[in-house]
């Protein structure tokens, strides 16, 4: 029997960080949904479609495939036609556009057909937005990551550095606000707390101090 563990949460708030976490402790396979929708705003940047405009990301939908593989060390990489574009998806600019296209509901149809396949046969972790309430409603652990918009401007604000890119605490808290808002109030799938969902606060907690918790909790 497979184990489904489903984790969801606002931007920044510690869901993937958790999610691999977990999977490497359990021998899960990881599966993290945002990677797909950033694949697909990657896809999109590169070749200049609007994303505004929902009739050309529609259009462009058949001739864009994305797959996810693991390496020897069980690291997750995300490949968009055929290439690892690992690397390239985590970019202020692709999370907009991931979030600007994962509003359209022919976007999501795409994706989440994938991800329930994905998630079929192997005990898996999977993050996102949706997991609870639209991919995995069966799953036997259902998690919604939260951290006070201070923790998380903070932590964003240090990954954003280590990149060398100049930003300030108040505009990245304006980007994650502004990112929530539409992840919370778009009509398909939007991001909710379902009502059986454990809720699991981050803030000012090491990883390791949250996935302790989780473990001695329920397994
Ligand atoms: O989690 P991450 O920041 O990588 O996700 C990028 C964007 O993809 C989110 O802001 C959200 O708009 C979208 N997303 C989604 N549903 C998911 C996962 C991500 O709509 N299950």
């Amino acid at each position: 029997m497979s184990y489904k563990i489903a984790i969801d949460g606002p931007s920044s708030a510690g869901k993937s960080t958790i999610a691999k976490m977990l999977a490497k402790e359990l021998g899960y396979i990881y599966i993290d949904t945002g990677a797909m929708y950033r694949a697909i705003g990657l896809y999109l940047i590169d070749n200049k479609v609007d994303i505004h405009d929902e009739k050309s990301v529609i259009g462009v939908l058949d001739n864009i495939d994305v797959t996810l593989d693991y390496d020897d060390k069980n690291n997750l990489h995300v490949y968009l036609n055929g290439k690892d574009i690992s690397s390239r998806i985590r970019t202020q600019e692709v999370g907009e556009a991931a979030s600007v296209c994962s509003q359209y509901l022919k976007v999501r149809e795409k994706l989440v057909s994938l991800q329930k396949k994905l998630a079929e046969e192997k005990s898996c972790c999977m993050d996102g937005r949706d997991i609870a309430s639209n991919v995995l409603p069966n799953a036997n652990l259902k998690l919604y990551v939260i951290a006070s918009d201070e923790c998380r401007a903070k932590r964003r604000y240090i990954e954003e550095k280590e990149k060398g890119i100049d930003t300030t605490i108040e505009k990245v808290l304006e980007e994650l606000k502004a990112r929530d808002y539409r992840d919370m109030n778009r009509e398909h799938n939007p991001l909710i707390k379902v009502s059986d969902a454990v809720e699991i606060d981050t803030t000012d907690r090491t990883a390791d101090d949250v996935v302790d918790d989780i473990m001695s909790r329920f397994f």
